[in-house]
């Protein structure tokens, strides 16, 4: 195949370091991994590879498809948070992967099908999925083998006192429930202390480099960086305009390099005039719009030339901040035209 004019170096310490800072974190709990939506964009497949290499064991999907691409692999330990559905029985009973169910009627499916293992999910006030109080009062998981029972933070990126009613509900529900761990915190939940972490973690966003709360900066580092190849370079004369609908106006001769890059690519256009590519020390400013597959940047003075290489500013605190598009969907959205290297 031919080499694309994108690619998406992959820092594979990076990615190592920061599931060890936060099972550091998680002090007695296990640490597990989020790996759905395809690794958040990184690829799964790379992700599980080199977690499970540093001895990660709890893998988590959304879906069997995704479930059933990483089988390969013989992860220790694999989770299908979307639970089951009539669809998915045949391909859940072959064993591939641990539902977490989230309905009464999952767990009636999976009780009637034998009552192999699986986890449970309470909602303990976010209103996604979960099973309720009243769900278990009336029986709903009475009999199911349960490994992980968990819930779900909806706020745990702010400090909100949602967050310890959180919490409060999900013990409260627990002391009725025979599980042999609990699991309550995502990546920003951990940062939230040792109050939140029970007996396995759940981060993904900042396993690849987002940083959901403050308590995380310096701690993670970037694990994702885009690099886009010039495929020209052009300088444009003082008063002309440079993309679509001429939002930029030259206010000197300058020289620019058109990268392969764009809003189908994820590099969504709420970067327009806020971009930039990293060179050295050297931070070269987007000019104008986003296109779907093309970028302008300014490289005025720096040795650039057609086919050369630069790297975009994809740190993600600062890249969300600038675009007004949030670390995950900037993660998830990258699309599949890159090259994913390292
Ligand atoms: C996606 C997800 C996580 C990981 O959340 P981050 O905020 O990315 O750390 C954990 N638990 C559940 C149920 C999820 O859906």
């Amino acid at each position: 195949m031919v080499a694309a004019p994108l690619r998406l170096r992959r820092d594979a310490d990076a990615l190592v370091a920061n599931w060890r800072a936060l099972a550091r974190m998680s002090g007695s709990a296990a640490c597990g991994a989020a790996i759905k939506a395809d690794g958040y964009g990184l690829g799964a497949t790379w992700v599980a590879e080199t977690l499970a290499a540093a001895g990660c064991r709890d893998f988590f999907v959304a879906t069997w498809a995704e479930a059933a691409a990483l089988v390969p692999l013989g992860l220790p330990s694999l989770s299908v948070f979307h639970g089951v559905r009539d669809e998915d029985m045949e391909l859940a009973l072959s064993g591939i992967a641990t539902p977490v169910l989230n309905t009464a009627k999952q767990a009636a499916r999976w009780r009637g099908s034998g009552g192999h293992a699986c986890h449970v999910m309470l909602d303990t006030g976010m209103n996604r999925l979960g099973l309720g109080e009243g769900d278990l009062a009336l029986g709903a998981i009475d009999g199911l083998a349960i490994d992980t029972l968990m819930s779900h933070l909806a706020s745990a990126d702010e400090d909100s006192a949602q967050n310890s009613e959180q919490r409060g509900r999900f013990v409260a529900m627990a002391e009725k429930v025979a599980a042999r761990r609990l699991s309550l915190a995502n990546s920003a939940g951990i940062a939230l202390g040792p109050d939140y972490v029970f007996d396995l973690t759940r981060p993904g966003l900042a396993l690849y480099g987002g940083v959901p709360r403050s308590e995380l900066t310096g701690i993670i580092s970037q694990v994702a960086f885009p690099e886009a190849q010039v495929l020209q370079r052009r300088i444009v004369p003082a008063g002309e305009a440079v993309g679509y609908n001429a939002t930029w106006i030259a206010p000197a001769d300058t020289e620019v390099a058109i990268l392969n890059y764009g809003y189908a690519d994820g590099y969504f256009r709420g970067f327009s005039g806020r971009g930039a590519a990293l060179l050295g020390g050297a931070v070269l400013p987007l000019l104008g719009r986003v296109s779907m597959d093309l970028i302008a940047i300014d490289v005025t003075g720096h040795d650039i030339a057609e086919g050369d290489w630069l790297t975009i500013d994809f740190d993600l605190p600062r890249a969300a901040e600038r675009s007004g598009i949030s670390q995950y969907e900037l993660l998830t959205g990258m699309g599949s035209r890159f090259d994913r290297i390292g």
